[in-house]
């Protein structure tokens, strides 16, 4: 038997890859199949971004004249439907994963002692283990964390009804998507940053990010000290740029980023984090197990913990399979997507060129926004270095132009496609520019 702890995106993929190839599975799973994707990560940032867009765009129209009346939210109700589908989705994932053959346990939590699996502390004889019990938030260790009205995304279903004054602790992906979601339902929202906000992220996306995120005031390079309130917070304590000051709040939602849940992995050689360390195979330090997925640390992204999941199956079923972390496609949702793959090494490509996302920008139309397409290419080779697709379908563009900057693709090789239009084409066109410049460059 194999023993797969965690029915996230990487544990329940790699399970359905064992038990597709015959061998005797079994998923331990010690809350819902689906993990935080889809009860407290991107189903549910999903869902309340859906309806944030709905209301922008109509806040777009009415503000034009085009049409004659306000949309308000009742977020009481978008939390009860999107609860119920998140149950739905939940019903037909242990349908599915039944169905290629896996054994699932619920309600119970697995653990390791180096080479031994328990299922509540019964111990099992198993060949192979694969650890994906993921991550969860980071909690800061601050005054205040402990008080009514603070909220992090497993506990957001527990907000009833929209505070007037939000504030999002956390300057990253997160933290941004949050912001946009509930400035749109009509908060006061501010978002504290500890150091530069999205800082990870290419310098033009974020400032188109900024933009998008018009209304919500931004504090960065701002340490949080503690949160205050008798039981119920009522502010948050900061060391802004003119000293210690007190944001007022109504609600505090952490968005502070993830950390690896590994306390059950014991035996296993760990990071500072508590990261589970692996290999290219996914194997850990102790021979037969494998880990998977946000519990061996960041990027922290679905794709990325599937992929991991399949590579540690696969590796189990003796085919030989690494993981390559060069190309990871990634996206910000706001008004749009704001996509991007960069590999590290656009510092050294000479060719950077912004624009907008669509030539004519056919989209989007009454708000005007151009969004913004981005292509970095080694001035040699041609090689692309880094895209970024900021519009709709940018997400898409992102994921094809991932694969096939892997592939080894260059900007000439682009000289011949043809794209759809109108549609947010803007880095195909740049792509071909780009190809036509290094030409020009490289014949004199
Ligand atoms: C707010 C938010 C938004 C996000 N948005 C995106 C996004 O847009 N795109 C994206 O790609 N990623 C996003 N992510 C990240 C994504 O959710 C994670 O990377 C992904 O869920 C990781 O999958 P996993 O299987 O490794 O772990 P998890 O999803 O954490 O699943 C681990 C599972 O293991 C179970 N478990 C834990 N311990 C035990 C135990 N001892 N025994 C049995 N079961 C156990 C848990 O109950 C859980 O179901 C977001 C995350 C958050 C929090």
């Amino acid at each position: 038997m194999i023993i797969v702890l965690g029915g996230g995106p990487a544990g329940r993929i790699a399970a359905i890859r064992l038990a597709s190839a015959g061998k005797d599975t079994t998923l331990v799973e010690s809350s819902g199949i689906g993990g935080q994707c889809l009860h407290s990560g991107c189903m549910p940032v999903c869902a309340l971004n859906d309806a944030a867009r709905f209301i922008r765009q109509a806040r777009v129209f009415r503000n034009l004249g085009i049409t004659t009346s306000y949309p308000s939210i009742d977020f009481g109700t978008l939390q009860k439907e999107m609860a119920e589908i998140q149950q739905k989705i939940a019903a037909i994932l242990d349908k599915e994963t039944r169905d290629a053959g896996v054994g699932i346990v619920y309600g119970k939590h697995g653990r390791l002692t180096g080479r031994q699996a328990y299922i509540a502390d019964e111990p099992v004889e198993c060949e192979a283990v694969i650890a994906a019990t993921g991550s969860r938030p980071n909690v800061p260790k601050i005054e205040g964390i402990g008080l009514h009205g603070v909220f992090f995304p497993p506990t957001l279903p527990a907000m009833r009804q929209l505070p007037q004054r939000l504030a999002i602790i956390g300057g990253g992906v997160m933290g941004a998507e949050f912001a946009y979601i509930f400035s749109a339902f009509g908060c006061d929202v501010t978002l504290i940053s500890r150091g530069t906000f999205l800082k990870s992220v290419d310098r033009h996306l974020r400032s188109l990010a900024i933009k998008e995120l018009e209304g919500v005031e931004i504090l960065e390079n701002t340490p949080l000290l503690s949160l205050e309130g008798c039981s119920q917070v009522s502010g948050v304590r900061i060391n802004g740029g003119g000293g210690e000051a007190t944001i007022p709040a109504d609600a505090v939602l952490v968005a502070a980023g993830l950390v690896p849940r590994s306390e059950a992995l014991e035996g296993v050689c760990k990071g500072q984090a508590g990261e589970v360390i692996v290999d290219d195979h996914m194997r850990t330090s102790v021979p037969g197990v494998y880990a998977a997925g946000d519990v061996t640390g960041p990027p922290y992204l679905t794709p990325v913990a599937r992929h991991q999941g399949t590579v540690a199956a696969d590796n189990i079923l003796g085919i030989d399979r690494a993981m390559d972390y060069r190309f990871i496609p990634q996206s910000i949702s706001l008004s749009h997507e704001l996509a991007f793959c960069t590999t590290g090494t656009e510092g050294t490509a000479s060719m950077a060129i912004p624009g907008p996302a669509g030539p004519g920008t056919f989209w989007d139309v009454p708000a005007g926004n151009t969004g913004l397409a981005k292509v970095m290419v080694e001035p040699e080779s041609g090689r692309i270095a880094g895209i970024c697709a900021a519009g709709p379908g940018g997400g898409l563009i992102a994921g094809y132009l991932a694969f096939l900057m892997k592939e080894g693709y260059t900007a000439h090789d682009f000289e011949e496609f043809l794209e759809v239009h109108p549609s947010t084409d803007g880095v195909y066109g740049l792509l071909k520019y780009a190809s036509a410049m290094l030409k020009k460059r490289n014949a004199r």
